[in-house]
C-alpha cells in the first residue's frame, strides 16, 4: 500500500527549497504527496528558527498536526528550528516523533525507518543526527526546485561565513558549501525541459558563490553558464546579494545579458556605519552609494530591492534617523522592513542598550509609511512601460503574474484584466501604480 506524506513548509525560500527535496527524497522512496493532514502516513513541518516569531509560528504549526495526529500518524519536525534547539522542542510539542535538522534531511527516510522499528513508542522521540555530513555527500543532496509550476528556486550554495553580529545562520547552517558549476547547470537544463520559465538562484549570499570552491568572482561565470546551457530560458534572477562581493564582472553580466532579470535584492540593514559596526557588517556606506549610482547608470530600468532592520541594540533616533535620509535619498523600489529580534548565542544578543520594543515597533511604523510613499512613487513612474508578466493565477475575470521587477512571494504582482493561462509570459502596458502591485493591459 503506498504510503503518503505531508508537509507544511515555513520560512524564507531557501526553506521551501528544502521541503521540496524532502519531497523528492520521500518519493524516490515510493511515498506520494498528500494533499490533507488527515490522509498522510507522515506529517512533516520544515521549520524556520531564525527569529522569535518565526519559530513561535512553526511551533504553532507543530502543536496543530500534533493535536489531530491520529494513532499510527508520525510527526517530524524539520529545517532550522530542531537544528537550533531540539530540547525546547521537543517540550513544546510534546508529541512530536522525531526531529531532523537542516543538514541531515536528505536522511530522512532513513528517521523514519528507524521511527517505525521503534514501534512509534513517545520514549522513542529520535533527533536524526547520525548523519553524514562529508561535503561531497551534502553538494550532492542540494536540492533544486521548490517552486511548482513555472518558477524554481535553485540552490546554489548553503550555509554562511558571514560574521553578522544579530544572525544565527551561520551556528545553523555552517560554513558555505556551493554547489559545484556543472551540477546547476544540469539541474537548469532539466528545469528549463520541464517548462520552467524562471530560475531563480538563491544561497544565504548568492554573491559569494564558488569561494568554498577557489573562485574569488564564481557567480559572474556561473550565470554565463547557466545562459549558455538554457538559451531559452526568459528569466534568471538573483536573491540575497552582499553589496560588497557584487563585483563590476557581475554588473557587466547584468547589463549584457537580457535574460538576467535587471532586478537587484541587496540586504543592507542599516546605513549608519556605526551601527553596521555594530552589526559586524562593512560599514562602508559610501561604496553603497557608488554601487548604487554604477547599477542605476549601467542598468537604468534595475528594480533594487533591500532589507532593514530597526531597534538594532544601541541604535539612536539620531542613526535611526540617518537610516530614513538614506532611504529617501536612493529610493529603493522594494524595501522590507524587520524589527530586531534578540536571538540567544549571537553576539548582538549581549550588546548594551536594547532598544525596548514599543520603540523598534514605533521604528518599524515610521519606515514603512516612508518607504509605502517611496514605493507608490516608483510604481506610479512604470506607468506606460509595456513590461512582460509571468502569469501565476487567475481567477473573476483578473489574471496576477509577476514582471521581472517582482520576485515570487515577497516582492508585488502585476493585475491584468482578463483570462490568461498561467505559465504563460505576455505583454502588459502599466496603467496604475500602486502601493505594492501594478495594474496592466494586454498589450498584444
Ligand atoms: S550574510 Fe546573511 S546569512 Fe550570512 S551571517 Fe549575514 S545575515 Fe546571516
Amino acid at each position: 500500500m503506498t504510503r503518503h506524506f505531508y508537509i507544511v513548509s515555513l520560512g524564507c525560500p531557501k526553506s521551501v527549497v528544502d521541503a521540496e527535496g524532502i519531497g523528492q527524497v520521500l518519493r524516490v522512496q515510493g511515498y506520494e504527496r498528500a494533499d490533507r493532514p488527515e490522509n498522510a502516513d507522515v506529517l512533516i513541518v520544515n521549520t524556520c528558527g531564525f527569529i522569535a516569531s518565526a519559530r513561535e509560528e512553526s511551533i504553532a504549526a507543530l502543536r496543530d498536526l500534533a493535536a489531530h495526529k491520529r494513532r499510527g500518524q508520525i510527526l517530524i519536525a524539520a529545517g532550522c528550528l530542531p537544528e537550533r534547539d531540539d530540547v525546547a522542542l521537543n517540550v513544546a510539542v510534546p508529541r512530536l516523533d522525531g526531529a531532523i535538522g537542516t543538514r541531515h534531511w536528505t536522511e530522512i527516510a532513513a528517521l523514519l525507518e528507524q521511527l517505525r522499528a521503534h514501534g512509534r513508542q513517545r520514549a522513542d522521540y529520535i533527533h536524526w543526527r547520525a548523519a553524514h555530513p562529508e561535503v561531497t555527500s551534502l553538494v550532492a543532496s542540494l536540492p533544486r526546485i521548490a517552486a511548482p509550476g513555472a518558477s524554481a528556486y535553485v540552490k546554489i550554495a548553503d550555509g554562511c561565513d558571514a560574521p553578522c553580529a544579530f544572525c544565527t545562520i551561520p551556528s545553523i547552517k555552517g560554513p558555505r558549501v556551493s554547489k559545484p558549476v556543472a551540477q546547476v547547470i544540469r539541474e537548469a537544463q532539466e528545469l528549463v525541459a520541464q517548462g520552467v520559465k524562471e530560475l531563480i538562484l538563491i544561497a544565504q549570499d548568492t554573491t559569494a558563490y564558488g569561494r568554498d570552491l577557489g573562485q574569488q568572482d564564481g557567480l559572474p561565470d556561473l550565470i554565463e553558464g547557466i545562459l549558455t546551457a538554457v538559451p531559452d530560458l526568459p528569466w534568471l534572477r538573483l536573491l540575497y546579494s552582499y553589496p560588497q562581493h557584487i563585483t563590476s564582472r557581475l554588473v557587466d553580466v547584468m547589463a549584457a545579458r537580457e535574460q538576467l532579470c535587471h532586478y537587484l535584492d541587496m540586504p543592507l540593514q542599516h546605513s549608519h556605519p556605526q551601527v553596521l559596526r555594530r552589526m559586524r557588517r562593512a560599514p562602508d556606506i559610501a561604496g553603497v552609494r557608488r554601487l548604487i549610482a554604477t547599477l542605476r547608470q549601467r542598468i537604468p530600468d534595475i528594480a533594487l530591492r533591500t532589507t532593514f532592520i530597526v531597534g538594532y541594540p544601541g541604535e539612536t533616533e539620531q542613526e535611526f534617523a540617518h537610516l530614513l535620509d538614506f532611504m529617501r535619498e536612493i529610493a529603493f523600489d522594494k524595501v522590507g522592513v524587520f524589527t530586531y529580534s534578540r536571538e540567544a548565542g549571537t553576539p548582538a544578543a549581549t550588546l548594551p542598550d536594547q532598544v525596548p520594543d514599543e520603540l523598534k515597533e514605533e521604528r518599524f511604523r515610521r519606515a514603512m509609511e516612508l518607504q509605502q510613499g517611496i514605493s507608490l512613487a516608483r510604481n506610479k513612474a512604470q506607468v506606460g512601460r509595456t513590461l512582460p508578466v509571468l502569469i501565476e493565477g487567475q481567477g473573476d475575470g483578473i489574471s496576477v503574474g509577476r514582471s521581472y521587477r517582482d520576485a515570487p512571494v515577497i516582492d508585488g504582482m502585476v493585475i491584468i484584466p482578463g483570462a490568461v493561462p498561467p505559465g504563460e509570459i505576455v505583454p502588459a502596458q502599466i496603467v496604475q501604480g500602486l502601493e505594492y502591485d501594478l495594474v496592466g493591459e494586454l498589450a498584444m
